[in-house]
């Protein structure tokens, strides 16, 4: 394959006066995945940020759209990939994750890379083995309201230094999906950044003030002592049967086979205790999704039950990731869940 005919295109050093203050403005301007490469102060290390993977997640590419306009010069060498522009822009502006009919740009970091998007993903794994950064931001917002908090697939101090630039909330997960993070390593640090939800500007002040730090310290991958941070483990899946139908509703809604209470979203990181209502079911029960542990097994017992045709917590649960969108819980998951006894605090 010749470079012409690659995915990503580059733009090296921006000029601040050529970029436009409307982030969709920006996005046509690109035209496409795009890489900014931007010289830093000391030019012999590199960071790099990927963000809009999923093409209605804002708060990342609006970060680095003010950071560039402002011209500061980063640390070190910046490279940063805005993926999804063709996402964001189809249709109406930040609506699809992914183009309906395509793959989640998130779940395409791993063999085969034979469609567009996963020639995109393969592209993106070759600059990081050019470029070698030190540290991989991935920075997303969440599909529904939601404090903001950072997920690793791997376990290390770097690791959570990284996350506590933006938020001290850390979950583990042991699920491999395709995501960008599974690529992580001792000497490829990569963490998922979730902002919180699109809608809420508390979300764009996280990206923008972790981006800050992200760019200008010196040193990013040294945790600071003395800080708290709430680690989750082991968590799971609640993954729906491809031809179960959902709704949301304050009460049960006649033909679907799970409705969700509507405001299920404020039990993000919230702890709910046993026997917390979360639905309704139809005549199938809970036969229409499935708990999922990351070795794949069914472990709906442990976490879910149902009385008189309602959907309960079956033990004290964090739930998070809650989304209200259902093409989404369709498409990916309802939200994960932790056990309240996986969840601890450490102190460094
Ligand atoms: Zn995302």
């Amino acid at each position: 394959m010749t470079r012409k005919s690659r995915p990503i295109h580059f733009l090296h050093n921006p000029k601040p006066e050529t970029l436009p203050e409307n982030v969709g403005a920006f996005l046509r301007q690109l035209g496409g995945p795009t890489l900014i490469v931007v010289d830093g102060r000391d030019n012999s290390r590199c960071r790099a940020i990927a963000t809009l993977l999923h093409g209605n997640e804002p708060s990342g590419v609006r970060a680095v759209l003010g950071w560039l306009r402002s011209g500061e010069r980063p640390a070190v060498k910046l490279i940063c990939l805005i993926a999804s522009v063709h996402t964001a822009l189809h249709e109406t502006l930040f609506h699809y994750r992914q183009i309906p009919g395509q793959r989640d740009m998130n779940r395409c970091f791993r063999p085969p890379f034979g469609d567009s998007l996963g020639h995109v993903a393969s592209h993106f794994i070759e600059l990081l083995e050019q470029y070698r950064p030190e540290a991989v931001l991935d920075i997303h917002n969440t599909s529904g309201m939601s404090p903001a908090f950072g997920v690793v697939t791997y376990e290390s101090s770097v690791h959570e230094a990284l996350v506590s630039l933006f938020t001290r909330r850390i979950i583990v997960t042991e699920f491999r999906l395709g995501s960008l993070m599974e690529l992580s390593g001792d000497q490829l640090p990569i963490v998922t950044i979730e902002c919180g939800g699109a809608q809420q500007p508390e979300a764009d002040q996280t990206a923008v003030d972790g981006l800050q730090a992200y760019l200008f310290n010196d040193d990013v991958l040294s945790l600071t002592s003395g800080l708290l941070l709430d680690l989750y483990r082991h968590a799971v899946r609640l993954e729906l049967q491809p031809d179960c139908r959902i709704a949301y509703a304050d009460q049960p809604i006649p033909g679907a086979d799970l409705t969700v209470c509507l405001d299920v979203e404020k039990f993000n990181f919230g702890v709910i205790p046993a026997l917390t209502r979360l639905g309704w079911l139809g005549p199938r029960g809970m036969s229409v999704f499935q708990v999922l542990n990351a070795a794949g097994e069914n472990v709906l017992p442990h976490y879910f039950l149902s009385k008189f045709d309602r959907f309960y917590s079956a033990q004290q649960l964090k739930l998070f990731m809650v989304t209200t969108n259902p093409a989404i819980a369709q498409s990916d998951c309802l939200f994960y869940a932790c056990a309240e006894t996986e969840h601890e605090q450490i102190r460094e």
